[in-house]
């Protein structure tokens, strides 16, 4: 599963977390806030090829993109 690194524009807080599915919702854990910005993820930045650092999700079916655009619902 990837791990992305999250930093929360309510209070600041940088953290990671693992991300199951392109549509999950990611709250601070610090203030809950939702408003959160997802950073470049290690596991993308390592594998390169496999998960794309522009989309930032891959559904694994497509190799690309969103899961919304392939029309998969492995998820
Ligand atoms: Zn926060």
């Amino acid at each position: 599963m990837p791990i992305f690194d999250y930093k929360c524009s309510n209070c600041g807080r940088s953290f990671d977390t693992l991300v199951r599915s392109c549509d999950e919702v990611v709250q601070c854990p610090d203030c809950g806030s939702s408003d959160v910005a997802r950073l470049l993820s290690k596991f993308g930045f390592k594998s390169g090829s496999r998960f794309s650092s522009s989309s930032g999700c891959s559904c694994g079916s497509c190799g690309g993109g969103s899961c919304s655009s392939c029309g998969t619902s492995r998820h």
